[in-house]
């Protein structure tokens, strides 16, 4: 008997697993290679909407947690994964610089975007206008975050590498059993996966395929991330990831010539110097209809829980949802409403789960 059976090892499950660990709750895993998202992702954490100059979904509450939480896992893995970096939005226009000063000047702004106007001094890029600057930005290395996380299970006999067998599942009054593993919950955390989800595929998740190319570049010469019609994002050793796009009708992990083309095309309009593209990678974010996680307790079976939905902020929400998870399920702490699923209920009772 262990206390939670959780499905899915991408930032959800790990987030879930690592608040779970940190609680001394036993637990175990099921997860298989399905979905990639967390593989592929650039990684970023930032508080911002570029696009809008305004403040993400719940970003302070995010951000007090985040740097702790994720300090906590590079020291048990032993692995280097927040790097902080400075994150600088190109301007197209004087009106995009007074946009971004507006902004700044709003409540609870001004300790996320400087008030400073960066002039460019990179000859390989093309920024007339200048740079604002995100502040307390980084990226995490989601790809090594899973494969130490999924190393560290394994060594602790924790995980199972299959694909959960929804056939399998019994869900009694009291508990769930999966084949030999009794568990007092299960939390499925599937990332796009859920749409072979038996309980909670009545859930709105659309899926946006996002694709990323890594290209090499020795004569840029950046270390900070600039964000104009595609994020340029430094790795070090004259590589930097660049992305990402955004795709609603293809769900498959497949990279594209389009998305290619698309990237690069956006790339060279205000990249100055020679690059080659050394990788290209696709995932599904797990998106929602109205932008907000997806996170609770099912309607019919008390002991059954969803942890998704993290869109493109997976690394800013992963911590902060598990957390919010956490005391739902064990102190019986409400759930913050915009991300609850019982925002969906009249949902489930019109159309069921499939
Ligand atoms: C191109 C791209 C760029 C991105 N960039 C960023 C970024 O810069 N910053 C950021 O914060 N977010 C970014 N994201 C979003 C981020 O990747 C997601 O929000 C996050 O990874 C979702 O995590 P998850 O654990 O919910 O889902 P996933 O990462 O999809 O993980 C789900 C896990 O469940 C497993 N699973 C699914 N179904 C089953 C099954 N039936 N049986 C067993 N296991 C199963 C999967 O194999 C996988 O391991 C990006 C996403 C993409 C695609």
């Amino acid at each position: 008997m262990v206390d939670y059976l959780v499905v899915g090892l991408g930032l959800a499950g790990i987030s879930f697993c690592e608040t779970l660990e940190r609680n001394g709750k036993s637990f175990r895993v099921i997860s298989d290679h399905s979905q990639k998202a967390s593989t592929v992702a650039g990684g970023l954490y930032n508080p911002v909407i570029l696009k809008r100059f305004t403040l993400s979904w719940r970003a302070h509450e995010q951000l007090t947690i985040l740097p702790a939480f994720y300090a906590g896992l590079e020291k048990k893995l032993g692995v280097a994964l927040d790097h902080p970096l400075r994150v600088l939005r190109r301007f197209v226009s004087a009106k995009e610089q007074n946009g971004w000063f507006e902004a700044s000047d709003k409540p609870g702004m001004g300790e996320l975007m400087s008030t400073d106007l960066i002039s460019n001094t990179n000859p390989s890029i093309d920024a007339p206008f200048g740079y604002g600057e995100v502040l307390g930005t980084g990226r995490l290395d989601t790809e090594l975050l899973q494969e130490a996380y999924r190393q560290y299970l394994v060594k602790k006999d924790l995980l199972v590498p299959e694909t959960f067998d929804f056939d399998a599942l019994e869900l009694p009054e009291t508990g769930v059993v999966y084949k030999d593993v009794q568990a007092r919950q299960i939390v499925l955390a599937m990332g796009f996966g859920l749409k072979q989800d038996l309980y909670f595929n009545y859930l709105p998740l659309n899926g946006t395929k996002g694709e990323l190319l890594t290209v090499k570049a020795p004569k840029l010469n950046e270390t900070r991330v600039i964000k104009s019609s595609v994020f340029i994002i430094p790795l070090g050793d004259d590589l930097y990831r660049i992305g990402a796009t955004y795709k609603w009708q293809d769900k498959t992990h497949l990279p594209t010539e389009a998305a290619r083309e698309e990237l690069e095309t956006k790339l060279r309009s205000f990249l100055k110097c020679d690059y080659q593209v050394v990788d290209h990678v696709a995932g599904i974010r797990p998106t929602v209809a109205d932008r907000r996680p997806l996170v609770g307790r099912h309607p019919a079976y008390k002991d059954l829980y969803v942890l998704n939905g993290f869109g493109s902020r997976g690394v800013m929400i992963a911590p902060y949802a598990s957390k919010a998870l956490y005391g739902f399920i064990e102190s019986g702490k409400e759930l913050p409403r915009d991300m609850d699923i019982e925002r969906f209920r009249k949902r489930y009772e019109k159309h069921g789960a499939v």
